[in-house]
């Protein structure tokens, strides 16, 4: 019996993995991003690092058998499963000002920085605090010269994506709310948790 919940459109999550436990992010309907931030549950000083992992695993686009390092350069988690293989972490966290800023919207629109921060606030994390998020099925293309494209996810209906837990963490979520991220369009993101020894997706 494996715990899954669902991550509505343009929303996010918040909860503790303990070490050892394995988070299977999915995407359920295809092209859907995922946000994800890292913290060290005890001690919210020590968090997911885009640097500290593009250097240590001496790769830009890390799957299965990378691991995602912290600030302090320890290993959070080992990515165990990637059926897609496609993911991102150059690009901070969408927010109101990508919007304003990239694409000249204005007024309100919903973020995966302010659906990390709204979901971190009860456990004491503020804004300012979050890092650059793994982008879990993000697809970001980049030439030669350094140029980036945010192109739509190459995941398909049901691919999902396998973290192993290698301590307690505090974990963020989202269903990103980004226009060119997901393909014009906004779905739910699916992830369960299960003990260590079953593995397995495991899903319905
Ligand atoms: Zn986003």
């Amino acid at each position: 019996m494996h715990d899954t919940h669902t991550i509505a459109p343009q929303t996010g999550s918040a909860f503790h993995l303990k070490k050892g436990e394995i988070l299977t992010v999915t995407d359920p309907l295809g092209q859907q991003v995922s946000d994800m931030v890292l913290f060290n549950q005890h001690d919210f000083g020590e968090k997911l690092s885009s640097g500290k992992s593009l250097d240590f695993e001496e790769c830009l686009l890390l799957t299965t058998g990378n691991y995602l390092w912290s600030n302090r350069s320890r290993k959070m988690m080992k990515i165990i499963a990637d059926t897609n293989g496609r993911n991102d972490f150059l690009l901070a966290p969408c927010s109101k000002e990508t919007f304003e800023i990239m694409y000249g919207y204005e007024g309100e629109h919903p973020s995966c920085l302010n659906n990390l921060t709204t979901n971190l606030a009860p456990f004491g994390i503020a804004q300012d605090d979050i890092p650059t998020a793994f982008n879990i099925f993000m697809n970001v293309q980049f030439d030669l010269q350094g140029k980036i494209s945010v192109l739509p996810p190459t995941s398909k209906a049901g691919d999902y994506v396998q973290f192993e837990a290698l301590t307690d963490l505090l974990v963020g979520l989202t269903a990103c709310s980004a226009e060119d991220s997901n393909g014009g369009s906004f779905k739910p993101i699916r992830y369960s948790i299960t003990p260590a020894d079953t593995g397995g997706a495991g899903y319905d």
